[in-house]
């Protein structure tokens, strides 16, 4: 291997930053000349790529995003889209390739190596939502979770001063663990996830004993993909059956996504950019790197993106138990 490109592609993710800049200085020490890809897949099409070294990742490990930026490629779907980029990684020299996105990405990159079979790929997962198998934490998760803590401790403080009952929508549109963790940490009453079946009847008598109680408010997570159909919607269903609470909706949306990574993302994807490049070395290809127990691994491609890690029961019972 002597020339190795880097591109960040899907949703953007707190830490990806710092996983380039571990793969670009990996590279470095191991004299590998490294190219950087900007804008994802479409740049490695319209080759938008540029040489990079040490220096140009200075003073970005604590930046959110990427400095590469990140795109949504519909011509990379298409064998014409990818044969473009085949003759462009061709034209340059480059050998080996490390992709950082999530599983929409690792199956662009599973594409593109059947069809370069001589271009070992390697992927690291950078997106918030946890949602892929074989890694205990993807890269910008922690992040987006302490970004949502801090966001529903402020509701809190209305919730409580007004007697409301909130729900706040959070990130996740088949995966619920930003919805759990956020859940857990932000002492939510309830958490509502696509993982398990939402039960508004069950959902309202916890609510009516609240009532009883006396307690006037609370703060119920929901994960945008819910099957009760997004806080809006079972808000909506709550107050119909319960007009008593004063029911808001806030729905979190894109402040998740960005901002300075979390201190567990930034080793995290210091370790995995740092992971991918030793991988490629040891001639690993078609893998995602992962972080299992503590313990650096390497996933296939094809386990990583086909489901992802069940939630965790006992996770979901802390939440019943302490809400
Ligand atoms: P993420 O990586 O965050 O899941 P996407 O699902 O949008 O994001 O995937 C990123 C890009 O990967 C897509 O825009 C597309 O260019 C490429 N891609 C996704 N799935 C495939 C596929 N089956 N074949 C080829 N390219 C794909």
């Amino acid at each position: 291997m002597n020339h190795l490109a880097v591109l960040t592609s899907g949703g953007d993710s707190p830490g990806m930053n710092a996983c380039i800049r571990a793969v670009v200085r990996t590279a470095g020490l191991n004299n590998i000349r490294v190219s950087g890809v900007y804008r994802g897949y479409q740049g490695l099409i319209e080759d938008d790529i540029i040489e990079v070294n040490r220096d140009h990742v200075r003073n970005t490990i604590h930046r959110g995003g990427t400095w590469l930026k990140t795109a949504r490629s519909d011509e990379f779907r298409t064998p014409e889209g990818r044969q473009k980029a085949i003759a462009n990684l061709r034209a340059r020299g480059i050998d080996a390739l490390v992709v950082i996105g999530g599983d929409g990405s690792f199956r662009g990159a599973t594409a593109l190596s059947a069809e370069m079979e001589d271009l070992p790929v390697i992927g690291c997962p950078g997106t918030i939502d946890n949602d892929l198998f074989g890694t205990d934490l993807t890269i910008g998760y922690d992040t987006a979770v302490n970004t949502a803590v801090e966001a529903v401790d402020r509701i809190r403080d209305t919730a409580a001063s007004h007697n409301r009952l909130f729900f706040v929508e959070v990130m996740g549109r088949d995966a619920g663990f930003i919805a759990l963790r956020t859940g857990i940490a932000a002492g939510a009453e309830a958490v509502l996830i696509p993982e398990t079946t939402t039960y508004i009847d069950e959902l309202v008598q916890k609510l009516e004993t609240d009532w009883k109680e006396r307690r006037r408010s609370g703060i119920i997570v929901v994960a945008e993909g819910d099957d009760g159909g997004g806080a809006i919607e079972v808000a909506r269903k709550v107050q119909e059956r319960f007009p008593q609470w004063e029911t808001k909706v806030t729905v979190l949306g894109h402040i998740q996504r960005g901002g300075r990574p979390s201190a567990q993302d930034r080793i995290l994807a210091s370790r995995m950019g740092h992971g991918a490049v030793l991988g490629l070395l040891q001639g690993q290809s078609r893998v995602m790197v992962g972080v299992q127990s503590g313990q650096v691994v390497y996933v296939p491609f094809e386990q990583a993106t086909k489901h992802h890690q069940a939630i965790n029961p006992y996770l979901l019972e802390l939440v019943e138990a302490l809400g």
